[in-house]
């Protein structure tokens, strides 16, 4: 199984829930986000108004529901969290918003998969603060208006190409996470050693950072392992050697690379001479879903270089060729 995927898509353990920052203070890196959310945050706390509604967008394990959470800290409000797919009818809407108090914050992750029928009732909902529902069937079918209170819509999504223009153009701010460096990623590393007490050399967490595909998540949980690997196979603190050892295990390269990225690109070079070709294509060949390639996989690929995204498909780049040891269009790299 991939290791990745399965951190990625786990729900958070108890541990887990642990090293999540409750304050700006406390989050590392997402400096122009972090920047923009403070505005934000000083200015409606300032005027003793709710938060405009938001929208975070970027690939998962990023922390998007870590700074909901610690924009609710923030204002002092509460979060009600929930996700698109969750939100089946209108009704089921409704329900949740007239739940809310006054400045509440209402977290809808994966925000792209709201079916069409109830995004139309957030329209409203988000400009007006009402929502007009229907009730009843038949000859006895009316319109009822609910008042809202005045809250914060945050939505986050991993693929912000999905939102409709008309959602979109009601988030007064839309701002998207990045991949973490590996320094930012290190301190992260270092600090959840800390709070696990976790001995642990700075190489050591320097190793991990390089091979955590720039996600807080993932680091957090090969820390994890790394922990178990050096209790038991060596002598308890994370070294560079140990963690070294540790990742080669689960099948993560010195870039980060799993076995998933590198049978993707294996396929693409092997069956298609590097592309085009269409990622559903791709996912049957490797037997991977095509979301999550599109959601997990490739967002890293791209983004360290290996693949591009052009209209006519997916194509392996130069250095896509090298890092599976083949030459371009075929014959082995010398
Ligand atoms: P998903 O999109 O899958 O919900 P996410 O982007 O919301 O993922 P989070 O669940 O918020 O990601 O973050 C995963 C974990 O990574 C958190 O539990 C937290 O410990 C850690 N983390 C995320 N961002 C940071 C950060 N900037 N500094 C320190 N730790 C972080």
């Amino acid at each position: 199984t991939d290791f990745i995927e399965q951190t990625l898509s786990a729900p958070e353990n108890a541990e887990e829930s642990a090293l999540r920052p409750l304050s700006f203070s406390d989050f590392a890196g997402q400096d122009k986000t972090l920047e923009r959310l403070k505005v934000m945050v000083g200015a409606a706390r300032d005027r003793g108004e709710p938060l405009n509604h938001i929208l975070l967008s970027g690939p998962p394990g990023l922390g998007k529901t870590t700074l909901s959470l610690i924009l609710g800290n923030e204002m002092g409000t509460k979060v009600n969290i929930t996700s698109g797919p969750v939100i089946d009818k209108p009704a089921d809407l409704a329900g949740l918003l007239t739940n809310l108090n006054e400045g509440d914050i209402l977290f809808i992750d994966e925000i792209h998969r709201i079916p069409k029928t109830v995004e139309e009732y957030l329209y409203s909902a988000m400009e007006d603060f009402r929502i007009d529902i229907m009730i009843d069937q038949g000859p006895n079918a009316r319109s009822v208006r609910l008042n809202l209170p005045r809250f914060t819509l945050l939505g986050a999504t991993t693929r912000m190409g999905l939102l409709t223009a008309p959602l979109r153009s009601r988030f007064t701010l839309q701002t998207r996470l990045n991949y973490y460096s590996h320094s930012v990623l290190q301190g992260i590393i270092e600090r959840t050693c800390g709070i696990l007490e976790v001995p642990f050399e700075p190489a050591g967490a320097a190793e991990i950072a390089r091979r955590a595909r720039g996600t807080p998540r993932i680091a957090n949980n090969l820390v994890n392992f790394c922990r178990d690997y050096a209790q038991q196979r060596g002598n308890g603190t994370i070294t560079q050697t140990s963690a070294a050892a540790a990742l080669e295990l689960l099948e993560i390269d010195q870039r980060g690379l799993d076995e998933m990225d590198k049978q993707v690109m294996r396929v693409m070079a092997e069956n298609y001479r590097g592309g085009p070709v269409g990622l559903g294509t791709v996912a049957v060949a490797v037997g991977e879903e095509a979301h999550t390639l599109e959601e997990v996989h490739e967002p890293f690929l791209i983004q360290e270089g290996y693949l591009q995204r052009t209209a006519q498909g997916r194509v392996l780049t130069e250095k896509g060729w090298h890092v599976i040891g083949l030459e371009p269009k075929g014959g082995a790299q010398a």
